[in-house]
């Protein structure tokens, strides 16, 4: 995909700090970071959905994450690390390339996600939330 920006760092078209890299997944530094250290680590095939990344690929980049976030945090002297993946716009993901971010936390960095918390469903709306997602779940993957 010639206009994908992390399709054209993982082909050299784009430079980009290198922190590494295999022959499934690359993790480079993020240009505007939230915090120093902020790392995307992608698959470098192109996928703008983490739902069609190849199982050996998703499974590398998951099992890398905490490694690489612990290494980075102990680096800039990090006390923690958030791992955040946005999948699709409405969820905030702003590149169409499927990519992992790892950002080291500090106490005092100022960061803030905005969580909100809904209130609770009522009982009733709950438990058939819940049927119509395990319905749907085993209907795909069993
Ligand atoms: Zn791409």
């Amino acid at each position: 995909m010639n206009n994908c920006p992390f399709c054209r760092i993982v082909g050299g078209e784009i430079n980009a700090t290198v922190l590494f890299e295999d022959e499934l997944v690359l993790a480079f530094l993020d240009i505007a970071p939230v915090n120093p250290g902020h790392t995307m680590l992608i698959p470098k095939e192109h996928h703008a959905s983490v739902t069609t990344v190849p199982a050996d690929c998703l499974s590398r980049m998951i099992s890398l994450a905490p490694k690489l976030a612990q290494h980075i945090s102990r680096v800039v002297d990090g006390d923690g690390f958030n791992l955040h993946l946005a999948n699709g716009a409405c969820a905030g993901q702003t590149v169409p390339h499927c990519h992992l971010h790892i950002i080291p936390r500090r106490p005092t960095d100022g960061f803030n996600w905005g969580w909100r918390s809904l209130d609770e469903l009522p009982a009733a709306e709950h438990q058939s939330l819940a049927e119509a997602i395990r319905k749907r779940v085993q209907e795909s993957l069993v």
